[in-house]
Order: C-alpha cells, then structure tokens, then sequence
C-alpha cells in the first residue's frame, strides 16, 4: 500500500479498540477498489470522545466509526444527525460534511442487509428478541420499522424489556401496540408458535462458548430462524439449539462485516458488491 500526500485517512474510536475487526474490513476494500485510504484504530482516554470527535474534523479525517463505549457520547459534537440514529441514540459511523461530522447508524441497516443476503425477512414476522440492551433496543426499533407483526423481548431484568416494549409500541403506526416484554424465565411458555428469534445478549461470547441463553427443548421448537449477533465463535450454541430442533440459524459475522461496509460505502460512495463483501469477510480471519 503506498502511502502520499492524498492518502484520506478513516478510523476507529473506542476504549478498548485492540481487539477489533474493522481495519481489516476498510483496508481490504481500500485495497480492492484502489482508493488511496488507510482505516486504523484510535484508542480513546475516558472523558475525551469531544476531543477525539473535534481532532479527527481538525485532522480532515474522511470518516471515523464508533465503538464502545463512545457511541452516545460522540452525539453533541456532532453537525448533523441521521433521523435513523437519532431514534436509536446511538452513532457508530461518522462522515465529514462542510462544517462538521454528520452521524450514522449502520449497525441496524448491516443487521437488515446481513439478513436480506441470507433470506431472512422481518415484514409480518413474529420476532422474539433475546436481551434488553443496547443492541436489543436498536433491533426492537428495526423490528417495528420494518413492519413485524408481533415483537416479543424477553430478558433477564424483565423491566429492561418493558422499557423499550413502551417505546417501541410508540414507534408504531396509531392503533397498533406490536411489542410486549416476557421474563426470560417465561420461555417455554410463549403465546406464539413460529417465531424469528434474535439472540441480543452477550451469552455465548467467546470464551464462554458452551453457554446459551436458554437451554429448554421446548423454546427452540418454536424458532423456524434464529440469528445470534454474537461474532466470536462464528458459530455458537444458540446457533447449535435452533439447529437441532429443526430451525435455520446464522451468526453475527456478516453483521459486523456490513455495518462496515455501509459505513465505507457512505465515506467513499462505492458500492461493494457481494464478491468484494466475501473478500472483505475472509480478511476478519474468523469464517
Ligand atoms: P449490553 O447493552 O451490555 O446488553 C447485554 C444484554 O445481555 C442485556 O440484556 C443483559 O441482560 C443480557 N445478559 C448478559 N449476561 C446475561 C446472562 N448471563 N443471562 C441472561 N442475560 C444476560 O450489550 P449490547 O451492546 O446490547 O450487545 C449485545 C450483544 O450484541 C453482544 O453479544 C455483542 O457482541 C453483540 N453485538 C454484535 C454486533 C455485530 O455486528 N454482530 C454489533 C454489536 C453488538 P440484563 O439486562 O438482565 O443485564
């Protein structure tokens, strides 16, 4: 890769930012493309997300994603706000404007398009989600912008699940209250019988990768697909579950993969196709 005076430089703010995958997303496709552009990570201290936000658009950095634990803290400095992050309240991709970074969500549009790729739709869909945290809230929200018939969160701290049932209800069209909240203890008793299950906690995550939310026959048999949007291992004991009481189970990899590249294709204006997605995939070194 060669290196002058027009290389655009991208990146990514976070605290730990050691363990992550992007680079590997943004060079590979910067290479594949021929766009002089290098993406590296940023650790940032703890109280300085403003200074990171300020410094990047000082430095006429192209673009910068956001990770944990920064992605609402970055909102204030921003110029602008993307009508899709703002409801979810959280901005993972900044892109330079006049003036200013404007601030994207693409880890929903990456879960949406990760499950277009594989088939999986959500429009008159029954959806269960798994969790009530961050990432839960946000699928909640895709859920019902993306006209699921039912939305079922069940969660550890059932008042979690409640919260956001409430406010996803108001995201409804008038008349409409598609969401409600169950105690995960509740599982095996659920009202519906084929449901898409989106497992939005962190059991399973490496290295505790014999773990599953839930253990009981009874709740898998009522999963026709379940998608875990835990990354590593690529393949997880909810994954194993779903699959042995006869449903289609998919991992979070391709999410991360296209919460990427939406975020390359919004700095740069390419589109990525399939081939070069697979490429920029098998560069993340966990397949
Ligand atoms: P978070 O805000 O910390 O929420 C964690 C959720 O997991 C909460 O609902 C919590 O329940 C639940 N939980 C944790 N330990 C549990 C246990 N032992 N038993 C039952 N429930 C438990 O995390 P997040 O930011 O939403 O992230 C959630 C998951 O999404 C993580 O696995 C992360 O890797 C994944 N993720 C994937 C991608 C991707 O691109 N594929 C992107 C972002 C995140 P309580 O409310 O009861 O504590």
């Amino acid at each position: 890769m060669k290196i002058d005076g027009y290389t655009r430089v991208c990146g990514v703010m976070g605290n730990p930012v050691e363990h992550t995958m992007s680079p590997a997303i943004h060079n590979t496709l910067a290479q594949a493309l021929g766009e002089n552009l290098v993406y590296i990570p940023f650790h940032v201290p703890a109280g300085h997300a403003g200074d990171a936000v300020r410094g990047a658009y000082a430095l006429n950095l192209l673009g910068m994603n956001v990770t944990v634990p920064y992605k609402r803290d970055v909102v204030p400095f921003l110029k602008e706000i993307d009508p899709l992050a703002e409801t979810i309240g959280a901005v993972n991709t900044l892109v330079r404007t006049e003036g200013g970074f404007k601030g994207y969500n693409t880890d929903m549009p990456g879960l949406y398009r990760a499950m277009s790729e594989d088939g999986v739709g959500i429009e008159g869909e029954d959806v269960l989600i798994l969790g009530a945290g961050g990432v839960a809230r946000a699928v909640a929200i895709l859920a019902v912008r993306k006209g699921a018939r039912r939305i079922l969160i069940l969660n550890r701290t059932l008042e979690k699940a409640q919260r956001i049932a409430r406010e996803v209800n108001g995201l409804a069209p008038a008349g409409v209250q598609p969401a409600s909240a169950l105690a995960l203890e509740e599982c095996a008793s659920l009202p519906g019988d084929r449901y898409l299950a989106i497992q939005a906690t962190n059991v399973g995550m490496f290295p505790k990768t014999e773990d599953a939310v839930i253990e009981e026959t009874a709740f898998y048999r009522k999963v026709h697909t379940g998608y875990d949007l835990v990354f590593n291992p690529p393949r997880t004991r909810f994954m194993a579950l779903v699959e042995e009481n006869g449903g289609r189970a998919f991992g979070g990899l391709k999410m991360l993969l296209y919460q990427g590249i939406i975020a390359y294709e919004l700095w740069t204006g390419a589109q990525v196709d399939a081939g070069l997605a697979e490429k920029a995939k098998e560069a993340m070194h966990i397949s």
